[in-house]
């Protein structure tokens, strides 16, 4: 089943008016892992904020469909609310809120849209406690404020884990491999493997190659000056470690 479908997306960034997307075209069916790779400022951050909805950037023409309903009609907490997950390049703090508060708030509104009762702190931990063992993470963690003094490794192990607690139909992972080290970056793909079912899907953005041998996707696009100039196989993976995004174009 199709889950995502862009056509033609163009978009601007919203102070300046400049045109960073010029006609992007993408499908993610149901189950499939996608990667978006390209040369840094190819536009592969946008591509990803823009569909979330971020409001730096001004959609311009195109349409996006997201299980059946136009994507680009609503609001960006409803975006994510209707399944769509992101995790940024740069994820933010927030003082004074712990990080399993935060959880809990974001995993009732997602469950007052289901139609599910909320979870209160109690049954709320018992919830997630199972999930910290998937990212490899001490319950210490939840106590801390929301990305206050985490180390890199630490941020992107938290993304996954409100991956993890709060579910998604499709997952847009920005760079989830930056910064990482090796074993690090394992305990994330390992993560990010255990969650993917036959309903759910992901859309990796990365700029190595490095990330896309622990979760391999079905689809590779690349992404050149704001246009998805070509999708293969991990084919193309290899073909673009030995000659560069060169080789390809
Ligand atoms: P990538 O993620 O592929 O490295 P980006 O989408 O981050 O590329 O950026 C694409 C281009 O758009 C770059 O030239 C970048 O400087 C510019 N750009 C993106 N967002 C903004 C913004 N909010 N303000 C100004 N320039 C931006
Ligand atoms: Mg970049
Ligand atoms: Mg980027």
């Amino acid at each position: 089943k199709l889950l995502l479908e862009v056509k033609d997306l163009t978009a601007v960034i919203a102070e300046s008016g400049k045109e960073i997307l010029k006609g992007v075209n993408l499908s993610v069916y149901e189950g499939e892992v996608h990667a978006v790779m390209g040369k840094n400022g190819s536009g592969k951050s946008t591509f990803a904020k823009v569909l979330v909805g971020h409001p730096d950037y001004e959609v311009t023409g195109g349409s996006v469909v997201f299980k059946g309903e136009n994507l680009l009609e609503m609001e960006a907490e409803e975006r994510s609310l209707a399944g769509l997950f992101m995790s940024f390049q740069s994820p933010i703090e927030i003082p004074g809120v712990s990080n399993i508060d935060f959880l809990n708030m974001a995993y009732n509104a997602r469950r007052r849209k289901l139609n599910l009762p909320e979870l209160g702190p109690i049954e709320f931990y018992a919830y997630i406690f199972p999930k910290l063992d998937l990212v490899n993470m001490k319950t210490d963690f939840l106590n801390r404020n929301v990305n206050e003094g985490f180390s890199g490794g630490e941020r992107k192990r938290n993304e996954i884990l409100q991956l993890a607690v709060l579910g998604a139909d499709l997952s847009i992972l920005d760079e989830i491999d930056s910064g990482l080290d090796v074993d690090a970056l394992r305990d994330v793909a390992k993560a990010v493997n255990s969650l993917l079912t036959t309903q759910n899907s992901v859309l990796m953005i990365t700029h190595y190659q490095r990330l896309i041998e622990f979760i391999k996707p079905a689809y590779i696009h690349i992404m050149e000056d704001g246009k998805i100039v070509k999708t293969g196989d991990i084919s193309i993976a290899k073909i673009l470690e030995k000659g560069g995004f060169k080789a390809i174009s």
